[in-house]
């Protein structure tokens, strides 16, 4: 119950641990949280800023290019754009690969191709209608349509070279034919095809490439599908074109877009603006008036150069979610660019680790738990320990006064009963009468040995016991005690063998000890051994003089003690495993007495023992001084 309880402590322990970093974790989090909208709230308000003074300055984009002072308020590298009456605009110059500004066509001279007309196609006659068209070459109105006709006459009349010269001096023409296709284009496509015709496809396939640049640089100003068809005809001039350049396909459309606004605009009266952004990330401004549209196309890493971070947030870093896109964790903070007037939403994160401040927070937090789990976990095994001894104590005081009791009882139910046949002179028979008397004498000398102990033991235990220090010879005591105990020995069975050498050279076995006592500790060494031998009859008193030593061993060939008892057998009541399940009776006090008596003569007692081999107990005492 009690380690129960212990548990319980140290489990709510680590809960309110936990829960404390938990908490103290969800308010860090919190204070970043809060300290990134602070940051993110900042930076979109400067964008904004900044995309609001783009907007008004665009207002001021009436003369082309932009003056140096203007640009200047823009991001470097802005593409400017302005569609007007004028047409379209573009600073820096970058080429539109098709417009949606159509050309100026000249209206033909009525009826001025009759002739030739009639020459050619009615009656064939190729010279004649050449001849004819030769005076409409030297009139400007005229001149291109009248050298396409002469090339395509040539080249009918099989005067290839001659018409590949025509072709020639058409390209340099800036006029377009009715249809609004350049006449030098045509040309230049008429010249490829002819080349391609006669086989010499090398010079076919330069000219191919040369259109294909001419093309690219937006040198002329075609249509859409004016562009597409001829960049498809490539592929049969004799080169392969591929596909066109993205960012100028994209740029030419959004310029057309652009120009289609302006138009609705125009034709609704009103003036729209806004702010887009591109799908390769760049940002379009644009305003538009009755008198054009400007606009300002920004490169694609616009935002990384405008969207500034308050000087103190280096840990933080930004990303763009595109409409649509999801994001946002616990650690992020979103902002929509609502504010920009631009779609989508910024995400903002610190990579910072955590404070130092909050980790030494949690240090001391963590080193607080640990101890008091400590205090918890030490103080349960202090009181468990502590408990776990006092009934150990409890059990071994009620073992002994029980085996006490035992003690006393069997020699006075004895006395008793040889007390009572005596007085009533129930024993008629003059030798066992005389057996009683020294039965009795025994018995009362054992109870006596037995009381005698029981006092000395609890004089011992208090400090109260008077030791009367005495030079004796060791040997002689130990002598005289066996002699007292052999009596009793053999009337159980047993001899006792001492031996006892004082070795050559050594001084006597003189020792300073309490007379009483040794013996008395002698005397349980020797009990002991009888008791403890079942089977062997013999117990063994060695003595001898080692180191200004005297020792004395008390030797049986008994049961034997296990190893883990050979300490605890010198604690009061303590009393051997073997000994209590083979019956034999004992107080647990003997070898506690023993030691006391060793240790208050400023000596020891050991023990070797082997389970069923035997055991001897040797007391080591010093010798007296001289
Ligand atoms: P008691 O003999 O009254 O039990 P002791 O203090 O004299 O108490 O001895 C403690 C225990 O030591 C005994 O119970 C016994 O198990 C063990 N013991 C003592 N002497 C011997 C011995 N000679 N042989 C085997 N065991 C012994």
């Amino acid at each position: 119950m009690l380690l129960g309880g212990v548990a319980c402590l140290a489990l709510w322990q680590v809960w309110l641990t936990v829960r404390l970093l938990e908490q103290d974790q969800s308010l860090e989090l919190q204070r970043s949280r809060e300290r990134l909208g602070e940051i993110a709230d900042l930076a979109l308000a400067q964008l904004s800023r900044s995309l609001g003074d783009w907007q008004i300055g665009l207002h001021e984009l009436n003369a082309f290019p932009p003056s140096p002072s203007l640009r200047a308020r823009f991001l470097k590298g802005a593409t400017f754009l302005r569609i007007s009456q004028d047409g379209i605009q573009v600073f820096p110059q970058r080429p539109l690969l098709f417009t949606p500004v159509p050309p100026v066509v000249h209206p033909q001279t009525p009826g001025a191709f009759d002739v030739a007309d009639k020459l050619e196609l009615r009656e064939q006659q190729y010279d004649r209608a050449i001849a004819a068209l030769q005076p409409l070459t030297l009139r400007p109105q005229t001149r291109p349509e009248a050298l396409l006709r002469i090339a395509r006459i040539q080249n009918k009349s099989s005067l290839q070279e001659g018409a590949l010269n025509t072709y020639k001096s058409l390209t340099s023409e800036t006029a377009f034919d009715p249809s609004g296709t350049p006449y030098a284009l045509l040309a230049a496509s008429a010249r490829c095809r002819l080349l391609m015709n006669l086989g010499r496809r090398q010079e076919a396939s330069i000219e191919a490439d040369a259109l294909r640049t001419r093309l690219l640089d937006g040198r002329w100003p075609l249509s859409r599908e004016a562009f597409d068809y001829r960049w498809s005809e490539l592929d049969r001039l004799g080169i392969a074109a591929g596909s066109p350049p993205k960012q100028a396909i994209d740029f030419s459309t959004l310029v057309a877009q652009l120009y289609n606004r302006w138009q609705i605009a125009q034709s609704s009266g009103t003036s729209p603006s806004g702010r887009e952004s591109q799908p390769d990330s760049s940002l379009l401004i644009w305003n538009s008036t009755s008198n054009g549209l400007s606009a300002l196309l920004t490169l694609p890493d616009w935002l990384d150069t405008t969207l500034k971070l308050a000087p103190n947030s280096t840990d933080v870093h930004w990303k763009l979610l595109l409409p649509g896109t999801s994001g946002g964790t616990d650690l992020t903070v979103t902002r929509s660019m609502a504010e920009a007037q631009l779609p989508g939403r910024l995400e903002f994160l610190s990579i910072r680790p955590i404070s130092g401040a909050a980790s030494n927070r949690r240090m001391l937090l963590l080193g607080g738990a640990a101890l008091m789990l400590l205090v918890i976990l030490g103080s349960g095994y202090v009181v468990y320990r502590a408990i776990s001894r006092e009934l150990r104590v409890a059990q071994l005081q009620s073992d002994f006064v029980a085996a006490v009791s035992h003690e006393f009882r069997s020699p006075l139910t004895t006395l008793r009963t040889i007390t009572e046949l005596l007085a009533q002179n129930r024993i008629s028979d003059e030798s066992r009468r005389r057996q009683s008397y020294v039965f009795l004498d025994h018995e009362t000398n054992r109870l006596h040995r037995l009381v005698e102990d029981l006092l000395d033991f609890g004089r011992m235990e208090s400090g109260r016991k008077q030791y009367r220090f005495e030079p004796h010879d060791a040997f002689d005591l130990v002598r005289a005690t066996v002699n007292d105990f052999t009596e009793h020995a053999e009337a159980q069975g047993f001899s006792v063998e001492a031996d006892l050498v004082t070795p050559e050279g050594a001084s006597a076995s003189t020792i300073r000890v309490d007379e009483e006592a040794f013996r008395r500790a002698v005397r349980n060494l020797l009990d002991n051994a009888v008791k403890y031998s079942p089977v062997c009859r013999t117990v063994w008193v060695d003595g001898t003089i080692c180191d200004h030593r005297v020792l004395i061993s008390v030797r049986d060939q008994g049961m034997g003690i296990g190893t883990e008892e050979k300490q605890a057998i010198f604690q009061k009541f303590v009393r051997g495993q073997a000994a209590k399940k083979a019956g034999i009776k004992g107080t647990g006090i003997g070898l506690a007495m023993v030691r006391q008596i060793s240790e208050a003569m400023g000596g020891e007692i050991r023990v070797q023992s082997e389970v069923g081999v035997g055991s001897t107990f040797t007391l080591l005492l010093p010798l007296a001084e001289d």
